[in-house]
């Protein structure tokens, strides 16, 4: 039997159905599991807890897929899971306002490491763990066999997998991949998005709701988008009346199809200012030209990939947020995102608390923002909360 024996004491957490094993809790491997296959997990004194994943390169050595003894790893388990998480989407899939959401959060949808995003009727497959693709063909076939697909395409082309020993893959699995950017809806507003080339799975599909939130605080002025990548909140921005857009992000190719679904929804593209440049520096550019803003919004990459980056994210956070301040006029919105996981909401509203004490201003938070359900956070798995964001007002 391929099995993992915990150290004493360590069963705690797997009890607490908390899925991740990681490589410090393990007292001994037998039975020599491959890369991604199950292994049995057992505590300390020989009881049965759990079958997992195992991934001899990563930190986090096993995965749990089930806690039920009775239930085994094959392809009907994937069935079942993929079931339910559909299920869990129907809200999503009975709209006809968005056309493109995750349909499998991986952990906190049972299935560890599987990303699947719907873009209408493409689905984009993400692996990112040892198991999830040791199981990389049962998933691919149990996808092909539903009937609400025309494409399926692979992006499991991330810097993740080298954790985990796995080589990086991207490319078509089935079916008609358009080469063209595939056109989504989300509350009315299009969007092209870039499955072959784009960041993520080639949207920022976690950020939908509160894309579509500020268009409830945006009634015209003057606005600054920051970390724009393909126009998210910029295009809501200007429908929800901006009278002008500054748009900033490192990525040309990003900027450029911005700009394409700025036209896309029939807006007004000679309102809209692009700058291809590093957000930290051009706030300060934009500070010393004494430019101003009613409305500015921060969604930077992530900052802490683990908890020993905390402190530099943190500095970092503060750093464009004071700036961003600073550049606020009297009653305008500041909306400020993070998504990293390991600097959670307390932390991050006494950083942006600090940024406002800096630079001098006196702000409120009016809204606290989060995940949509679509990328759901198991109660037993909090590092699964990664994206935050406050909606603050400077006073007047
Ligand atoms: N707000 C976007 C998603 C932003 S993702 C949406 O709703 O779709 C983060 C973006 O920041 C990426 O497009 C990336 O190219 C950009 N980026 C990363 N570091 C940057 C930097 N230092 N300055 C400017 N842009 C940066």
């Amino acid at each position: 039997m391929r099995k993992i024996r915990l150290k004493s004491g360590r069963e705690r957490s797997v009890l607490r159905r908390h899925p991740w094993i990681f490589s410090g809790s393990i007292e001994e491997v037998l039975g020599e599991p491959g890369i991604g296959e199950t292994v049995e997990i057992f505590s300390h004194d020989n009881t049965w807890l759990a079958r997992a994943a195992y991934s001899p390169n990563s930190q986090i050595r096993a995965r749990i897929w089930t806690w039920d003894q009775d239930e085994s790893i094959d392809a009907d388990f994937f069935q079942r899971r993929l079931d339910r998480s559909i299920r869990a989407r129907r809200h999503l899939a009975r709209s006809v306002d968005v056309t493109a959401y995750r349909e499998v959060h991986a952990e906190s949808d049972g299935l560890p490491g599987v990303i699947l995003d719907r873009y209408n009727d493409v689905f984009v497959l993400q692996l990112l763990s040892a198991g999830a693709d040791h199981w990389r063909e049962v998933i691919v076939t149990l996808l092909k066999q539903r009937e609400d697909w025309g494409g399926i395409f692979e992006r499991s082309d991330v810097d993740v997998r080298q954790l985990e020993g796995l080589p990086s893959r991207k490319g078509h699995l089935a079916g008609e991949i358009p080469h063209e950017p595939i056109i989504i809806s989300e509350y009315g507003l299009q969007y092209k998005v870039d499955i072959h080339q784009g960041q993520k799975t080639g949207f920022y599909l976690d950020q939908r709701e509160n894309r579509h939130l500020t268009r409830y605080w945006i009634k015209g002025g003057e606005v600054l988008d920051c970390f724009a990548y393909t126009g998210g909140f910029t295009v809501s921005a200007l429908a929800a009346g901006a009278d002008n857009l500054l748009s900033i992000d490192t990525s040309s190719s990003a900027l450029e199809l911005a700009s394409e679904n700025v036209l896309l929804n029939d807006l007004p593209l000679a309102q809209c200012e692009w700058i291809e440049a590093d957000v930290f520096g051009e706030l300060r550019k934009l500070r010393d030209l004494g430019r101003t803003f009613d409305a500015i919004i921060l969604d930077p990459p992530r900052f802490a990939r683990r908890t020993s980056h905390v402190q530099r994210a943190s500095r970092g956070y503060k750093d464009i947020n004071l700036l961003a301040f600073k550049l606020l006029r009297p009653g305008g919105f500041l909306f400020t995102f993070s998504c990293s996981g390991a600097v959670d909401m307390d932390l991050f509203q006494k950083i942006i608390a600090s940024a406002a004490l800096d630079a001098g201003v006196e702000a409120s938070v009016v809204a606290w923002l989060g995940q949509p359900s679509d990328h759901p956070v198991l109660l037993s798995f909090p590092e699964g909360r990664y994206l935050k964001g406050l909606v603050c007002r400077v006073a007047d």
